[in-house]
């Protein structure tokens, strides 16, 4: 019979983790939190180790793991007294790319998240009026010529001044006209290092833990017709499935 406790097998990623953390002790957390500063070296060893691409498949550069593998990393990054809230988004965010994103995007994209040259590490989802409500949210996405453009606000996304993309929920299709509730609402990838200061604006929202999290304003941000992901106005179910 398998055997299911906690440390049953997945010694050796165990083992692999707990050497990366070794090398940030909690004299560094703390100085962190005291400086409110996002933990870029900690972030950039686990990549390097190879970690943060646990899930994206062998054939993009990744290690092709489970889901309960990648649970294991991030259990045992806070074990060793570390946070892994810093970069649990740059393993699974690139989920909705990975099972709803066209064989161009995944080719362009996936390498380079699982080598860490690119940071996927910002999921663009809630808004000032809409938090639990997901498919209460205004920010849109209008078609105009080949491009998109977004208006709109977004809050609490975390990382992204840490990130290079950003996956992005927007309407595609107002709300009265979409054919049911849970329709027209669309993914988008955002190239955030070409769109800050055209079209998209950062604030840090201070948090009483050290949490890099954002205010994101959209203000006529124009989208290529290939940041779309997956279908138009499936966006809702591919957010829920990643
Ligand atoms: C530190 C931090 C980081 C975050 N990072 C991200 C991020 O990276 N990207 C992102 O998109 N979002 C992020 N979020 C947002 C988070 O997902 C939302 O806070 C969450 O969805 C809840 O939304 P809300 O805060 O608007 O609360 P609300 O939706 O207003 O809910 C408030 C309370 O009411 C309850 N409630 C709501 N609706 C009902 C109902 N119908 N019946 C009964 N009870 C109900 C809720 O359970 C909750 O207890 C982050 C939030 C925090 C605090």
């Amino acid at each position: 019979m398998a055997d299911f406790s906690p440390t049953a097998d997945y010694v050796e990623i165990r083992q692999g983790v707990a050497n990366v953390c070794a090398a940030f002790p909690g004299s560094d957390w703390r100085d962190l939190d005291s400086r409110r500063a996002y933990p870029a070296e900690f972030v950039a060893a686990l990549i390097r180790a190879g970690w943060l691409g646990a899930m994206i498949p062998e054939d993009y550069g990744g290690s092709g793991l489970s889901l309960t593998a990648a649970a294991v990393i991030l259990e045992e990054i806070h074990h060793q007294g570390c946070n892994a809230a810093a970069c649990h988004a740059q393993m699974h965010t690139m989920g909705t790319v990975l099972r709803h994103g066209s064989a161009e995007q995944k080719r362009r994209y996936l390498p380079g998240i699982a080598d860490g040259s690119l940071r996927l590490q910002a999921f663009g989802v809630t808004e000032p009026t809409s938090g639990t409500d997901t498919l209460a949210l205004k920010t849109t996405a209008r078609r105009e010529g080949g491009e998109r453009v977004i208006n709109g606000q977004k809050i609490w996304i975390s990382r992204a001044e840490h990130s290079d993309l950003m996956v992005l929920l927007a309407r595609t299709t107002a709300r009265e006209q979409a054919v049911s509730r849970t329709d027209g609402l669309s993914v988008f990838l955002v190239d955030m290092r070409v769109k800050i200061g055209k079209g998209i604006e950062l604030r840090p929202i201070r948090t009483m833990m050290n949490h890099a999290t954002t205010e994101i304003f959209f203000d006529d941000l124009r989208l290529p017709a290939d940041a779309l992901v997956g279908e138009e106005g499936k966006g809702f179910r591919y957010i829920l499935s990643g």
